[in-house]
């Protein structure tokens, strides 16, 4: 184990954290590559929302992520919701929150949504500052205080709330030719015939 792992697991057992929730941890820190504080915030708020609902890890469930800052990452790795099958919308608005739900036919669905509670950050000082992003907090000298506070805190900094999700229908789609790169899109991603990649957002030249 390298250092960190160590430093790690020392703190994981000090708080009593459940051989559970040390198995996501591990598996989080590992799919990260780096045990980053959101992340471990982040596991502590999915296994939260899933007990919330009633649910269980392998069962089939919906997520809304709030931000892109690493509470995704437990969501795909511990629920396997993820972009690419659908079931994980990142919603980038700045909220370190993450809604979950059962799968619905209805326009609307029963979910759980969690995040953290301003209110609840007074307790945890170093939380607090790194949350807050605060000129003082020291990224490099604090790192494991800060993970160790994350520890100690578990779910104490989070709320839940019973949430009404809108549920998007799959939606019905042709497929149309791209008239400069001549590649297959969506006809709706096609402007005046030039796809999203040939127009003025393109992210490449050819080299
Ligand atoms: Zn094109």
């Amino acid at each position: 184990m390298s250092r960190i792992e160590n430093e790690i697991q020392s703190r994981m057992d000090s708080h009593a954290i459940s051989p559970r929730l040390q198995d996501y941890f591990n598996r989080c820190i590992e799919f990260h590559t780096y045990p980053a504080p959101g992340l471990l915030i982040g596991v502590f708020m999915v296994d939260y929302a899933v007990e919330q609902l009633g649910a269980t890890p392998g069962e089939k469930l919906y997520s809304v992520c709030e931000t892109q800052k690493c509470a995704p990452d437990p969501l795909q790795v511990l629920l396997h919701c993820t972009s690419g099958n659908h079931r994980l919308r990142v919603i980038p608005m700045g909220r370190f929150a993450l809604t979950l739900n059962r799968p619905s036919i209805e326009p609307f669905t029963e979910g759980i949504r969690v995040f953290i509670d301003p209110g609840k950050l007074e307790r945890y000082p170093l939380i607090n500052s790194w949350f807050t992003n605060h000129p003082s907090f020291n990224q490099r000298e604090k790192a494991l205080p800060l993970i160790d506070e994350i520890f100690r805190a578990g779910r104490d900094i989070l709320s839940a709330e019973k949430v009404r999700v809108k549920v998007t229908p799959k939606q019905k789609w042709q497929s149309g030719k791209c008239r400069i790169c001549g590649e297959m899109v969506p006809s709706d991603l096609l402007e005046e015939g030039v796809c999203i990649g040939c127009g003025p957002n393109a992210y490449y030249k050819k080299a």
